[in-house]
């Protein structure tokens, strides 16, 4: 019989606050920052001190809550969740439990059937864990991320294939970056995810006991561990068996999901409302501010590039990343000022462009060719001043020196040739220098019209404009085979 998986996400994300959640503490990059160097008596939890809520976090948590279509309470609630770690210098880590800062959203997803709607249950901020580093037979502890702002996101479980929960993810993270509260930098763990997964007959509605695989540090991790899981469960349904409620670890190397408790109940963790910090409670006229300087969002943005002619695909791949879609709408805007279809700015950005990049391992919005370069670039091509061969190596040139097309153009003297007597001089000699491929184009072997123009074009340097030499070409042709 036929499954099909139910799966639920938790994504946190480290939010790109100066100072940490509850004190002055800076919050460094974990992977390099020499280690217990920002930390103080709130982060490592000496007795007596206060936490203070850093109101950075709480406005960056707000437009996500927004962001994701959610409704932010007025009111929410900072809880103790208690447990024993080693990087866990309280003994508890602060979190948000039954009162979350904001709740009920949903995002798009895309999937081949089209936009699905995967509805988001809870936004909520907390803190972030120390780091732990196990070496042999010892183990190092940094508190450097101790209290690191970090904002948990629940999805209802929605999503009902490995594609759905790539998608999800993608775009949650996307989301992220547009709002700028988290960077998406998934090496350094700033977004991690925790999948909820089950498997059910397909046409049934209950939901099955599921598993939580824990700390999946990369798409390819949590696609990989899912896919695992699914079909680990449906063996243990076609055998008849019972999938256990349990939380698990997905080992990289073996590939498989392995056991590392039976599940946690909520009243393990003996939460209560921490009495240090009062209730959160927001001022609506700030949400409101907050509201009307959200950032645009991907989904947005993506209705105004389809406006401008691109393909569904590009307009997809133009705003995965918010630098890339900021750099193609400077092009776009330069590009109508000058009469030019932001669909041709597409189409360099997404072949020549990315190529550079990709190629250098350069970020768009570092690369020398900014916008306003290359729409200039496109220009020329466009008015016939230099053809799209040019083009492309100039493009390549601007982007290691920067020097705008025109530049390039003049110091290189690389302006096409539409002069015709110029042109017209170099078919006759290619006619002239090639009489056996004459004869056999005459003879009705038709491709060597193209050979021809190859021919005239090298020996113009590359640099004649192509539809004065196919114009002429076509003329000769026509009059030598009138004999
Ligand atoms: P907990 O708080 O104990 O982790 P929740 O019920 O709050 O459990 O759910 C956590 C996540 O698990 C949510 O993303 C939710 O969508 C998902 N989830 C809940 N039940 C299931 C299920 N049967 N199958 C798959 N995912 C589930
Ligand atoms: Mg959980
Ligand atoms: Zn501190």
């Amino acid at each position: 019989m036929p499954f099909e998986s139910v799966i639920g996400l938790e994504v946190h994300a480290e939010l790109l606050t100066q100072s940490k959640m509850f004190c002055g503490c800076a919050v460094v990059d974990s992977t390099t920052a020499e280690p217990n160097r920002h930390v103080c008596p709130v982060c490592t939890g000496q007795p007596g001190a206060l936490p203070v809520v850093n109101k950075r976090a709480v406005e960056f948590a707000i437009r996500v809550g927004l962001a994701l279509n959610c409704a932010v309470n007025r009111v929410s609630v900072f809880a103790r969740k208690n447990y024993f770690y080693p990087d866990l210098p309280k003994g508890y880590q602060i979190s948000q439990y039954e009162l979350p800062l904001a709740s009920n959203g949903w995002i798009l997803i895309d999937t081949p059937d089209g936009a699905k709607k995967i509805r988001v249950r809870r936004v909520h901020l907390e803190e972030d864990t120390g780091k732990l580093t196990h070496a042999d037979g010892y183990s190092l502890v940094d508190l450097n991320r101790a209290g690191v702002p970090l904002l948990e996101i629940v999805s209802e479980p929605d999503l009902r294939s490995v594609e759905d929960v790539k998608a999800y993810a993608a775009k949650l993270r996307t989301i992220l970056r547009y709002l700028g509260v988290n960077n998406g930098d998934m090496e350094k763990g700033v977004i991690r995810f925790e999948a909820n997964v089950s498997v059910r007959e397909t046409g049934t509605e209950a939901l099955n006991t599921r598993t939580e695989i824990k700390n999946l540090n990369s798409f390819r991790a949590l696609v990989n561990a899912s896919a695992y899981e699914i079909a680990r469960q449906i063996k243990v349904y076609e055998r008849g068996g019972a999938v256990a409620q349990e939380t698990l670890g997905w080992n990289e190397a073996s590939g498989k999901t392995v056991s590392q408790r039976s599940k946690e109940h909520a009243h393990d963790y003996r939460y209560f409302p921490e009495p240090d910090i009062p209730p959160l409670e927001l001022d609506p006229a700030w949400v409101e501010e907050i509201r009307s300087n959200l950032a645009e969002l991907p989904d947005a943005k993506r209705e105004r590039f389809l406006a401008f002619g691109l393909t569904p695909y590009d307009a997809g791949v133009m705003v995965a990343e918010s630098h890339v879609a900021d750099y193609f709408d400077e092009a776009a805007k330069f590009a109508q000022s000058l009469k030019i279809e932001p669909k041709a700015v597409a189409n360099w950005i997404l072949s020549q462009l990315f190529g550079l990049l990709n190629e250098s391992g350069q970020e768009i919005d570092q690369c020398r060719a900014t916008p306003e370069r290359l729409v200039g670039l496109i220009k020329m091509v466009a008015d016939g001043v230099i053809n799209i061969n040019t083009g492309k190596s100039v493009l390549s040139e601007m982007f290691v020196g920067g020097q705008s097309a025109e530049e390039i153009v003049r110091a290189k003297g690389l302006a096409q040739v539409s002069d015709e007597s110029a042109i017209v001089a170099a078919i006759e000699k290619a006619i002239a220098d090639n009489p056996d491929q004459l004869a056999a184009y005459l003879g009705g072997k038709e491709t060597l019209a193209k050979w021809f123009f190859g021919q005239v074009m090298r020996a113009m340097g590359g640099k004649a404009n192509p539809a004065v030499i196919q114009k002429k070409l076509d003329e000769k042709f026509v009059e030598l085979k009138r004999g």
